[in-house]
């Protein structure tokens, strides 16, 4: 690797040339660099805050999932099917949804014979099950942890393969021009006040994995480690597609899990109480005709995780409903009581319907209390909590409607490239997802977005690796600089922290999954004022300097989303995917608004930063799945001359 010193504004600044770097060390990123490497692209290295960050390295769920196509049995798949299947979600294009079909099992293959212990039965299938969305039984997990152990078996190959890795550099600025990547810029982690050390990785191209944009709510089931760097693609002009499409679900607050599956199955009860805990009502009642149906619907929730609207007038999702009214309407905090019996009735005394009734005494669970219940059907779901301190038989559980992924992201061409030339983004950074998908098509689009951008980067025919910076990049790494030099100053003004848990909490109570028009429009205000006057209004924290470009970050994600679903609602949108508008129902009539939303079917939302801080949103026909030439000799003369990467 070549390396050199340039100095701007009086600071001294070590530049890294590689052919590509990789950005984020989650399992978009490990596979982005082993697939580059395999494809004989060696001249590269992996730029991350840090190794064991990331949501594909820290989370998980009850049974966590990763889809692909069907691989056992007797029911007939095609990769046409999985790619309707993608592809009927809404909103997502067809080559991406062919692609992400296509490309499922080379990567599912390959991860299994890596080590990652997907089950087989005694004659080698790989069995698979229903998981939501899905109208066949294609997905798999490797466990409530499949995501882990993906980034720990991919990070023993690109340790083999001996490719660097620069664990501890916050990404502040991508550097570019005219629309052609130049590199990254990034600050060490842990950089003091009036000393801060920056980096520059100097590349030909840029493999952006740097996963969702965690940080921006309060609610949130993503690991306090992950907030995402999203916001510096889009102020580089990055375009971002399907902003406005997220996944919201319950979870636990502390630790921060999905309260899917068994939790719901066994029939918790839900309580709020006052900020101290005191005053313990149970609310669902009043949500439901009758406590049976209440329960009907809290067993539903088991495999209903995400919230979803077309659920929420008389289906599961009013549970969601309801949490969200005590949590964030009512101020109360919201709890899952595995302790007490619903209404505190033995179970015995209850009419359940058939569907539940037939599953607890299936599953020899119709009897005592909820934590019994969950130690008898799923004892690793209850010694979870216990492992964290949280004894379900003794603690009440704190919950809420978090967000949980975002379908939506960077927007991205067949070969996940950016509008930006060299610069691509994989894994949830990108935004190849629309209204629905499967549960466990995240991780499948991680993986084949990475071997896809890393195959198109290595058929390029000019590969030397470029040391010299463009003029155009001084200004945008001076005007980091200058962020970083401003706020160090700063005394009296309030620190990153606080303008970060301030504006989270603003996003969750405006536009989460119940979207407030005129909350949103104060919140874009204030988004875009704060960016206005960044280094005046801005001090560093506790967290330090690092945290002050979190927050950068963070305003830029939170002004794309929320001009995302301003313009998604002047465009006729309404309830859909995991969101709902309450105030266009008072506005328009039922007709009108089935009108409208008619014709936003069928319809993608591509929105990006232009002059003056702008933003600018159009709208194009979804692309439908390509039918192309499946003649072999056709295919395998194009394949011969440039693997048909075009
Ligand atoms: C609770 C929960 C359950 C889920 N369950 C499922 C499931 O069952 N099936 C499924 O398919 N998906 C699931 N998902 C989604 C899936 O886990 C994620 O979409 C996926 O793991 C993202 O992988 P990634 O590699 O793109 O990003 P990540 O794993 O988030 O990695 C991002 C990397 O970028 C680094 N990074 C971030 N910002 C910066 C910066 N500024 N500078 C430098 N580095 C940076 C991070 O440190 C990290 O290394 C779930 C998500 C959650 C939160």
């Amino acid at each position: 690797m070549k390396k050199n010193v340039i100095f701007i504004a009086g600071m001294r600044i070590e530049v890294c040339c590689v052919q590509t770097v990789i950005a984020g060390s989650g399992a978009a990123g490990l596979a982005a660099a082993k697939e580059l490497y395999d494809q004989g692209i060696e001249d590269i290295c992996i730029v991350t805050e840090h190794i064991n960050g990331g949501t594909s390295r820290n989370t998980g769920s009850d049974k966590q999932t990763y889809y692909k196509l069907s691989l056992s049995g007797g029911a007939p798949d095609s990769v046409y099917k999985m790619a309707e299947t993608l592809f009927g979600g809404g909103c997502m294009d067809g080559e991406l949804a062919l692609a992400e079909a296509a490309g499922s099992v080379r990567h599912f293959m390959g991860l299994a014979h890596m080590g990652v212990p997907f089950p087989q039965n005694r004659y080698g299938e790989f069995v698979g099950y229903k998981t939501d969305h899905d109208p066949m039984q294609r997905a798999s997990s490797a466990g409530p942890l499949t995501s882990k152990i993906m980034t720990e078996v991919l990070q023993k190959e690109v340790e083999k393969r001996k490719i660097r890795i620069y664990s501890g550099w916050q990404i502040v600025r991508i550097l570019h021009e005219n629309e052609s990547v130049q590199g990254i810029l990034c600050i060490k982690n842990g950089s003091r006040r009036m000393t801060p050390e920056f980096k520059i990785f100097r590349s030909n191209d840029v493999i952006y994995a740097t996963g969702g944009p965690a940080g921006i709510y309060e609610d949130s089931a993503y690991p306090e480690c992950q907030h995402g760097a999203s916001g510096i693609a889009y102020q580089a002009g990055v375009t971002g597609r399907n902003l406005t499409e997220w996944q919201y679900g319950i979870a636990s607050v502390n630790p921060r899990w999905n309260v899917s599956g068994t939790y719901m199955q066994v029939l918790p009860r839900f309580i709020s109480t006052d900020k101290e805990g005191k005053d313990e009502k149970e609310f669902l009642e009043g949500w439901f005709p009758s406590r049976e149906d209440a329960l009907k619907h809290v067993f539903l929730k088991g495999y209903q995780w995400p919230f979803d609207a077309r659920k929420s007038k008389d289906g599961s999702s009013r549970v969601d409903l309801a949490v969200y009214q005590e949590r964030v309407e009512k101020g109360r905090r919201v709890f899952l009581d595995f302790r007490n019996n619903p209404w505190k009735c033995p179970i015995e005394s209850w009419q359940l319907c058939e569907e539940v009734s037939e599953y607890l005494t299936k599953a020899e669970a119709c009897f005592g209390l909820p934590w019994e219940r969950l130690q008898s059907m799923n004892s690793l779901a209850y010694e979870f909590y216990l492992k964290r301190g949280i004894d379900l038989k003794e603690d009440r559980l704190e919950i809420a409607v978090c967000a949980q992924h975002n379908n939506g992201g960077m927007a991205v061409d067949l070969w996940w490239q950016t509008n930006i030339r060299g610069l691509f983004a994989v894994g949830e950074a990108a935004g190849t997802h629309g209204i629905y998908r499967p549960g466990g098509a995240a991780l499948n689009a991680g993986q084949v977005g990475a071997g896809r951008a890393a195959a198109f980067i290595a058929s390029k025919k000019e590969l030397e690796t470029k040391s010299d910076l463009s003029h155009a990049c001084i200004p945008q790494i001076e005007t980091a600089l200058k962020t970083a030099i401003s706020v160090g100053k700063n005394q009296n003004e309030k620190t990153a922290d606080e303008w970060i848990s301030i504006l989270k909490k603003s996003m969750s109570e405006a536009a989460g999954p119940i979207r407030k028009l005129s909350e949103i429009r104060k919140l874009l205000g204030r988004c875009e004022d704060l960016l206005e006057h960044f280094d005046q209004k801005v001090g560093i924290g506790k967290k330090g300097i690092g945290q002050v470009f979190v927050l950068e970050d963070m305003l830029y994600v939170q002004k794309m989303c929320l001009s995302a679903m301003l313009d998604y609602v002047e465009h006729g949108g309404n309830d859909r995917g995991s969101a709902i508008y309450p105030d266009i129902c008072l506005q328009k009539s039922a007709e009108q608004i089935e009108e409208k939303q008619r014709k936003l079917e069928g319809q993608v939302q591509e929105i990006k930063l232009i002059q003056d801080g702008r933003t600018q949103a159009i709208w194009r026909k979804v692309h439908p799945i390509p039918y192309d030439d499946h003649f072999f000799e056709n295919v395998w003369k194009g394949y011969r001359i440039n693997k048909n990467i075009m």
